[in-house]
């Protein structure tokens, strides 16, 4: 009695959060598991690393080395590279490992603004800002982007750190049917005809908020729909590319390359480096009057400690070799991003023609196995465990109910045994599971 409904923005910020706790419930988080491979405890099939060590948990049972399914280390930078690695202990050595001060403090240094201009130039923009956090990246910059007064026209399946900026920014929201230009058309025509509540007036600005891959549906944006659409009405566009920058696009420069979109188009695009680039933080690249608009305005830039030296070095590395620059790393860099389109391209297919029920799109390393009822979350990740093969699994309420599933990520680093023998096991326990030969839902 008396309760509103909940809306679609509130209920998907709480269903990503919940996410997360079934994340943590079934699946353990999987700490930093830098390789393809990582290593369990035998006993409670706990995973707890990467292969290069056990992250300091303490130990009671023996251990295992798995396959990794299940980290965003799509082109394996996150592990030690001959290149980066180097650099970084370089700049460890020079500049320690942290600022120990915001950027407009004492915290500011030659390598940030390097990393800056570097981004802005390989997104050809105008400029660039990083921050030391990718999920504050959204929840603080949309805030200092747009405020009371403005709308917001969200995708339903918008990242939990977005939903934050958009709620923590006073604009506001409206939530368009997930990936579809058509429920955006539809949704922005009748807002603008609406105007401000009470006032009727005009809105301050209007801004649209998509994600480059859908990181629970592996699928690509319809970038040139909603760019057509935010066009005709005059929108601006915010773009997170947190899991295609990199991963996506002949030349690794994201969903914009890949759909065939000028960035020119894209008012602000936003990444992090937590994927691709196997270190941390995130990015806004925009016109300069935008990013010197936030370095004067955000407090995730005036009051937050500064992006660490070494995770700028690796970043500014890892970022060398994809540009291929400077001749160095003998096409590493082009090679790793082709390797990753093949490795993901070659796995859907084989999980396609087991009869699975797959999610997502061609070239994105993102896919989602559907498992549908919610009793097999537990069942499916448990028997891939045992079998060596470590994969997150999700379930409701961050999926309908009866849409259960497992997420996999592909990466440049996998090795063809090891996506074969992932498919075996994957054969085995989706028979096991009763899995196969259901409709397709794409
Ligand atoms: N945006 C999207 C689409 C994400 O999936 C994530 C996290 N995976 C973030 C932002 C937050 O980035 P980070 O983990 O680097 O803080």
């Amino acid at each position: 009695k008396g309760y509103a409904p909940i809306r679609q923005d509130y209920e998907d910020f709480y269903t990503r959060r919940m996410y997360y706790r079934i994340h943590d419930a079934f699946n353990r988080p999987i700490a930093s598991a830098p390789n393809s491979e990582m290593k369990v405890l035998e006993r409670t099939s706990t995973v707890v690393g990467g292969a290069n060590g056990t992250q300091g948990l303490e130990l009671t049972g023996g251990q295992k080395d798995v396959l990794n399914l299940g980290s965003y280390n799509y082109l394996g930078f996150a592990a030690r590279d001959d290149y980066c690695t180097p650099r970084v202990l370089d700049t460890l050595k020079e500049c320690g490992w942290s600022t120990c001060a915001s950027r407009t403090q004492a915290g500011s240094s030659p390598i940030h603004r390097q990393l800056e201009r570097a981004i802005a130039d390989f997104l050809g923009k105008e400029d660039a800002i990083v921050l030391g956090m990718g999920f504050a990246t959204n929840s603080m910059i949309l805030p200092a982007l747009i405020g009371k007064g403005s709308l917001i026209i969200s995708d339903a399946l918008n990242h939990a750190s977005i939903v934050a900026g958009v709620r923590g920014s006073g604009a506001k929201v409206k939530v368009f049917e997930h990936n579809n230009p058509d429920s955006l058309e539809a949704v922005l025509r009748n807002a603008i005809a609406q105007g401000q509540p009470r006032s009727g007036r005009a809105w301050k600005k209007v801004l649209i908020v998509t994600e480059g891959i859908f990181s629970m549906e592996g699928e690509a944006c319809e970038l040139a729909g909603i760019v057509a659409v935010a066009k005709k009405y005059k929108a601006y566009v915010f773009l997170d590319e947190a899991h295609s920058i990199g991963a996506l696009g002949k030349t690794g420069r994201g969903i914009t390359e890949h759909a065939g979109v000028s960035t020119s188009d894209i008012d602000v695009m936003m990444g992090t480096f937590t994927k691709s680039f196997g270190a941390a933080g995130g990015y806004i690249a925009s016109s300069r009057a935008v990013v010197q608009h936030l370095r004067d305005t955000s407090p995730a830039h005036i009051s937050a400690t500064a992006m660490s030296p070494p995770v700028a070095q690796q970043i500014i590395s890892a970022l060398t070799l994809i540009q291929g620059r400077d001749d160095v790393g003998d096409g590493r860099g082009q090679r790793k991003m082709d390797q990753l389109k093949q490795n993901a391209n070659f796995f859907r297919e084989g999980l396609e023609g087991m009869g699975l029920n797959v999610l997502g799109d061609q070239d994105s390393p993102v896919m989602p196995i559907m498992l549908f009822q919610p009793a097999k979350i537990p069942a499916f990740s448990r028997l891939c465990l045992q079998r060596g093969v470590a994969v997150v699994v999700v379930g409701f309420p961050a999926t309908p109910l009866l849409s259960a599933r497992c997420r996999i990520c592909i990466s440049a680093s996998h090795t063809r045994a090891q996506l074969e023998r992932a498919l075996e096991v994957i054969d085995e326990v989706a028979d096991l599971c009763g899995l196969k030969h259901f409709p397709q839902t794409k």
